[in-house]
């Protein structure tokens, strides 16, 4: 498995130029106060110049290209600096010695390593006892995505469970021939709401899809819809799924291959935005074989069934 919070370089250009033996400091308070780089923290605003050809010591990061409408103008005096040029920076903070090392080729950065990334990246984070049980509850989620494809529904399965008791708390496929907003995940969800009482649709002719109640005898408090839980589920949620997960507080979720609408790790990574109020673990590639087969004959289906038969 991989985890889903390798973080990207996206390549974004400045303008440099040289201070050469004006008061530098003075420089980077004056350009703090013009070209703050509130989400570019990471960055160093000054690095040694790397031409040995060059006249000037030093290089300083003045904007990004995207605010540089007069980066030299009157608040900013700029007559012993040299000509601006444009270079490129990491976007991101990097999280691994690799990444920091890839980053600082570009322009130097803060370095912080994330533990927890590096260990999942050195295949280190769980152990083999850890890594049977996942599979064991994602193989749940395979033979439930079975049972909907043998429905003619999509070859989605999903699980829910509670990784303190090893509880399964709900496991579902995909209903949304049902009703559009069923996909698996939304119907895991709901039945975990139902498992507490709540819970909006009736999934009476999918008998697949089923909850069990939680046990509140030994005191324990009722979680807020998922708080806590583990979700596995063999494609990659869509938005739609993504932002349930985040509004019924998920745990973690593992997700067995990757798809094209995917919001976690192919497009927005909403597990991780910080604009929102619930953030979770997310973690790709649990039995990806199996659940890439069931994706494959998904698509195959869907394609057959779009095709159409022509006559002359
Ligand atoms: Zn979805």
């Amino acid at each position: 498995m991989e985890p889903e919070r390798k973080r990207h370089r996206t390549r974004r250009r400045l303008r440099r130029s040289d201070p050469g033996q004006k008061t530098d400091f003075k420089l980077v308070l004056e350009l703090n106060a013009m070209h703050p780089f509130t989400n570019l923290t990471h960055l160093k605003r000054v690095r040694a110049c790397r031409s040995k050809d060059s006249p000037h010591a030093l290089e300083i990061l003045i904007c990004l290209v995207k605010d540089a409408t007069s980066p030299l103008n009157n608040d900013f005096s700029n007559a012993a600096l040299g000509e601006p040029f444009v270079v490129k920076i990491p976007s991101r903070p990097p999280l691994t010695r690799p990444q920091f090392e890839l980053a600082s080729k570009h322009w130097p950065t803060s370095f912080h390593e994330d533990k927890l990334v590096s260990t999942a990246l050195r295949g280190e984070l769980f152990n083999a006892k850890q890594k049977a049980k996942m599979q064991e509850y994602m193989m749940l989620a395979v033979d439930a995505a079975k049972e909907g494809k043998k429905l003619g529904l999509k070859a989605i399965g999903a699980v829910i469970v509670d990784p303190n008791s090893d509880k399964i708390i709900a496991k579902s496929h995909d209903c949304s021939q049902n009703h559009p907003l069923q996909h698996a995940v939304m119907v895991c969800i709901d039945l975990v709401a139902q498992s507490q009482g709540g819970g909006c649709y009736s999934y009476e002719k999918y008998t697949s899809c089923q909850f069990n109640f939680v046990d509140l005898n030994n005191g324990a408090s009722q979680p807020y819809i998922c708080t806590g839980y583990d979700l596995y589920v063999t494609k990659e949620p869509c938005v739609l799924c993504a932002m349930a997960l985040v509004h019924s507080r998920i745990g973690r979720v593992f997700y067995g291959t990757d798809s094209e609408d995917g919001a976690m790790g192919t497009k927005f990574k909403i597990h991780a935005q910080k604009d929102l109020n619930h953030r979770f673990e997310v973690f790709k590639g649990v039995l990806v074989g199996l659940c890439k087969e069931l994706d494959k004959e998904e698509r195959d289906g869907v394609d057959t069934k779009d095709s159409a038969i022509c006559v002359l």
